[in-house]
């Protein structure tokens, strides 16, 4: 069954949400503020997140901003004012879908539906891609669950992050230039320079190596670039 967080401080909505979307069979969870639902959504297995924008403790921005680092399942925003959805949709936040309050819970289980339908087309175009799971020395990613392990312990990356991991360890022993990795893993919607690429290696690095002074995984090509060590 789809798990859904609903994450909304006014009881009587998030009582109004939960109750449509478990006639429609989903499974629900409610969070009332922004800190718990930003601590459930990265723990629990959630395929979906219905997320209010202002919120005690942590609002609605942040806990979009938290959870797009490491997950990719759709979240639709909700909020009272129509501006505050226009502003979030220019900040390019990462939320799916943006529904001004007071809107019918019936129109609410359509985009859910809607999303997860999306999503569930996306996670089975990522399984038909041969090759789920990359293993090379101590590390393995499961590309599907994006879930990368070094030694059998679990390291969290950012969405980014990940995807350079991915496609460097795809492409063993073969040196790539910054300005290839960048236009790889960041493409159109790239702002910014190729330094960019530096920072996310070092973080990987920092993540992946027990001494990121002298790499095991991912080795500097001088002047050129970066290659995956085999
Ligand atoms: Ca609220």
């Amino acid at each position: 069954m789809s798990k859904i967080l609903i994450i909304e401080d006014e009881q009587a909505i998030a009582e109004l949400e939960k109750d449509y979307l478990e006639m429609n069979g989903f499974e629900i969870i409610v969070c009332n503020d922004g800190l718990s639902g930003e601590e459930t959504a990265l723990r629990e297995n959630i395929d979906l997140i219905v997320l209010d924008l202002m919120l005690p403790e942590v609002d609605g921005y942040e806990v979009c901003r938290k959870v797009r680092e490491v997950k990719d399942i759709p979240i639709i925003m909700v909020s009272a004012k129509k501006e505050d959805l226009d502003k979030i949709y220019g900040l390019g936040m990462g939320a799916d879908d943006y529904m001004t309050k007071p809107f019918s819970p019936s129109e609410l289980v359509a985009r859910v539906k809607a999303h997860m339908a999306r999503y569930s087309r996306l996670v089975a175009a990522k399984k038909s891609d041969n090759g789920d799971v990359i293993e090379i020395k101590s590390l393995r990613i499961d590309k599907t669950a994006r879930r990368v392990f070094v030694g059998g312990v679990e390291k969290q990356f950012t969405t980014k992050e990940f995807d350079l991991l991915v496609f460097l360890a795809q492409h063993p022993d073969k040196v790539f230039t910054k300005q290839e990795l960048f236009k790889e893993i960041w493409g159109l919607e790239s702002v910014g320079d190729i330094t960019t690429v530096t920072v996310h290696i070092k973080k990987i690095r920092e993540k992946m190596e027990e001494d990121p002074s002298t790499p095991r995984f991912i080795e500097t090509i001088w002047g050129v670039g970066y290659r995956f060590k085999t």
